[in-house]
């Protein structure tokens, strides 16, 4: 499969990135492009709004001072109809006026020949100290020096908290003089060039004055009466009902135009202007004056009037970039859903081809098996495979099973039913013949395969195993059954010989004394009897069963006395692998003790263990039989002490132990004296009698360890292990008393000659019998009944 192409020639891996890179960058120019134009739209807007602004505050000025002229012109009529005004009816008329003004005021016109009569008339209504004045040293008001004419201020209405300037003459001070000669002509207004204000709270100095003539009504020229004039502070006209300078979107300027000595600023708003190219400027008239007003945009106004370019840009790029993350994100999904077909078709072709090698496998496989019988029916039963070994076996051809016969029809009827009559016992429910097929318990995995009787084609009977097992699909649904059958007519027979083989070997080992067997011993020292016949249970009290298991009871059976000797031959033969012989003790729970002799053959086996078949018997009586035996070979048949043989093997083991361990050992030897004569006198059966008799005493005086021994006739040996030759000589002294001190019945006194010897280290048995004869024979000869001391 060819990988599929995005745009045509790039592939899948560099596609996502690529769609993402293009959209981000035709989002980033679209943005730019948005942003420029609302950029420049909002430049736009934002000169149109200042211009509305700027126009609208301009006719609101210039309506507040047309607004001012209009006042003082109606003051100025009511100033001209009126013959005589009052302070009261001025105060009463200029009261409304006062609004956006600091003041109105009426300066009369007062000659020097005047002056007097004015004072006095001015002192009568304010008070002592009114009088004529002007602005002094320090701005303080102090009376005026003589001029031709005063225009002193005579009523003064104001909203300041101050006292107004009455007696303040305008024409004192410069600027004021110049304003009134302006304003000479009846119907004429003159307004003052800027100047500090007084009678006015100090926040509001800055302004001017306006100033009109009143003339008496209907004359045309001459001196005015007097003037009308209105005091404005700028800061009030402009401020008032205006936003305040911090919240104001302009800030403002009023020049002055009118003045010979150029522009001079008649207000400034005090706010920052804005960093702008926008700005308007009007002229304004007021009275007789020209003011220029600046207006440009103040930084209130741009804030208020941001540009949303930033904004637009903002968004369109944050958009942008979310876009082109999503086709990533897409088109990598898109290239992750196709990379994952693509691995699964690969999956699904090596699953699908190994699916076809299994078949052909199992294909294979089933023709192989011409030794098993396998076949496999649908859910009623019907064959629906079967293979090479079944057609051998059963004698059908594939083509005749297949679809026709059941596996049912294939084995022996009765079978069947009895199968299923035992299974439904179990279950407690009716079984059909096929369920019964499959064993006891359906679902187990690790069925046993049950033995059934298959019938040939022929009609001639198969003893077979047979497995059925049921065939699930990949749901786990049952599609049918699989039997599995391998002909044991073989393995029956082979059975059958082994089982008889077992049953005469169970014979024959009944017949046999003792018990047969088969000992095991592993190379880590465990042990066991893997075969024993029945007599091993008498032999060692032990369950043969357990014997199978393990040895460990058989040897604690062993008696302590023989078991390392046991043991020890047992690793001899399997050392050397020579035969194993051995006789010892068993001491078993019932029996008590008993003697075991076996005998057994070892061979290695291929774990390094070796494998021992052998018997075991019983040889408890033959023991005691031949103890008895020695017994009596060693037994002096008349005296019933041991005899010379007895005498000689233990001096030779009683030598040999003197010498290895360095013990003392020592002989007495007597020989009754005159004993002929005894037999002679009283015939030979009374000398048998005192040969028993003093043999009788002899023995009651012996210790334990005394070995006493008849030589034969009359002569007889005392062996003594642990004594020396004193001690020995003492011994002898006692039982010659013994002998002498008291007659034997019916024969009286009867003596003996003793001889004593001590071993000496070196010393051979010859020599040491030899001391003790020579003992005796030198006791016979110093006149008998006596103990000879030892002989050198
Ligand atoms: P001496 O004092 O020198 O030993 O004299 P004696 O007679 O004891 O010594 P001698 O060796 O001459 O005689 C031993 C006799 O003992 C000879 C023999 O008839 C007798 N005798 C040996 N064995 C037996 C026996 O078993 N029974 C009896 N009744 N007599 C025996
Ligand atoms: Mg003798
Ligand atoms: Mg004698």
């Amino acid at each position: 499969m060819s990988k599929p192409k995005m745009l045509g020639f790039i592939s899948e891996e560099v596609s996502a990135w690529l769609v993402a890179f293009v959209a981000l960058v035709v989002g980033g120019l679209l943005t730019a492009l948005l942003a420029l134009a609302a950029s420049k739209l909002s430049q736009q807007q934002l000169a149109q709004r200042f211009e509305l602004l700027a126009n609208e505050r301009y006719s609101r000025i210039e309506e507040r001072m047309e607004d001012q002229v209009q006042r003082l012109d109606s003051l100025r009529r009511f100033f001209v109809y009126a013959q005589e005004i009052t302070r009261d009816e001025f105060d009463g008329y200029v009261g409304p006026l006062l609004h956006r003004s600091q003041a109105y005021s009426w300066a009369p016109r007062v000659s020097a020949e005047q002056r007097a009569g004015f004072e006095r008339q001015g002192r009568r209504l304010f008070g002592q100290d009114f009088s004529i004045r002007e602005v002094g040293e320090g701005g303080v008001l102090q009376p005026s020096p003589a001029r031709p004419l005063y225009y002193p201020v005579l009523f003064s209405q104001t909203l300041s908290q101050l006292p107004p300037p009455l007696g303040f003459d305008l024409l004192s001070q410069p600027l004021r003089r110049d304003t009134v000669q302006r304003a000479s002509t009846p119907g004429s207004m003159a307004a003052s060039a800027p100047l500090d204000l007084i009678g006015v709270a100090p926040a509001y100095t800055r302004g001017m004055l306006m100033v009109a003539p009143v003339f008496a009504a209907g004359a045309s020229g001459g001196e005015p009466k007097g003037y009308v004039m209105a005091v404005l502070s700028m800061r009030q006209l402009m401020a008032d009902g205006l936003p305040s300078a911090a919240e104001d979107n302009l800030v403002v300027r009023i020049l002055d135009l009118s003045l010979p000595s150029g522009p001079e600023s008649l207000f400034e708003s005090g706010n920052q202007a804005a960093e702008s190219s926008l700005q308007v400027r009007k002229v304004l008239h007021l009275a007789d004056r020209t003011y220029q007003l600046d207006m440009s945009p103040s930084q209130e106004f741009l804030q208020d009037n941001r540009s949303s370019a930033m904004g637009v840009a903002f968004v369109g790029g944050l958009l942008s970039l979310l876009l082109s993350a999503l086709l990533f994100s897409l088109f990598s999904q898109r290239q992750r859903a196709l990379t994952l077909v693509e691995q699964r078709t690969a999956e699904l072709r090596i699953s699908e081809q190994s699916l076809r090698d299994t078949h052909n496998q199992l294909r294979s496989v089933l023709d192989a098996a011409t030794q098993v019988a396998i076949i496999a029916t649908d859910l009623h039963g019907v064959i629906s495979t079967f293979n090479a070994g079944a057609e051998r076996m059963l004698g059908y051809s594939a083509a005749e099973a297949v679809g026709k016969l059941t596996l049912e029809s294939l084995l022996l009827p009765e079978e069947v039913q009895q199968r299923a009559r035992s299974i439904s016992l179990r279950f407690g429910r009716e079984i059909s013949g096929s369920q019964a097929l499959l064993g006891d318990d359906l679902s187990a995995a690790d069925q046993e395969p049950g033995e059934w009787t298959l019938r040939r084609k022929d009609g001639s009977l198969l003893p077979a195993n047979m497995l059925v097992t049921a065939v699930l699909d990949e749901y786990g649904l049952w599609v049918g059954h699989l039997a599995i059958c391998i002909d044991i007519t073989e393995r029956k027979r082979v059975h059958e010989a082994l089982e008889a083989r077992d049953r005469l070997l169970e014979k024959l080992t009944a017949q046999v004394p003792g018990g047969i067997y088969q000992f095991r011993l592993d190379p880590d020292g465990r042990s066991c009897f893997s075969y024993s016949s029945e007599g091993l249970r008498d032999i060692y009290e032990v369950e043969p069963e357990l014997l199978r298991q393990d040895a460990t009871t058989v040897f604690e059976r062993i008696h302590p006395d023989d078991l390392v000797r046991v043991r020890s031959s047992i690793r001899d033969s399997a050392a050397q692998l020579t035969p194993w012989r051995e006789e010892y003790r068993v001491n078993l729970p019932k029996a008590g003790v008993r003697w075991v002799r076996g005998e057994a053959t070892p061979e290695r086996l291929a774990n390094g263990g070796t494998l021992w078949h052998g018997y075991l018997t019983d040889i408890s009586d033959l023991k005691r039989v031949e103890e008895e035996l020695r017994a009596l070979s060693v037994t002096d048949s008349l005296t019933g002490i041991h005899n010379r043989r007895y005498f000689q093997e233990r001096l030779k083991a009683e030598l040999e132990r003197a010498q290895r361990g360095g013990q003392d050992l020592a002989v007495i030897m007597l020989d009754i004296d005159h004993f002929k004569q005894i037999n002679d006198h009283f015939g030979h059966a009374v000398g048998d009698l005192v040969l028993q008799s003093l043999c009788q005493r002899i023995s009651n005086r012996l210790r334990r360890t005394d070995v006493f021994c008849r030589l034969g006739g009359e002569e007889f040996m005392v062996l003594c292990p642990g004594s020396n030759a004193s001690q020995a000589h003492s011994l002898a002294l006692e039982l010659w008393q013994g002998v002498r001190s008291v007659p034997v019945e019916g024969v009286g006194r009867v003596t003996a000659s003793f001889g004593v010897a001590g071993w000496r280290p070196g010393e051979g048995a010859d020599a040491l019998l030899l001391r003790a004869d020579s003992g005796v024979y030198a006791a016979k000869q110093g006149g008998r009944d006596r103990v000879e001391a030892e002989q050198l």
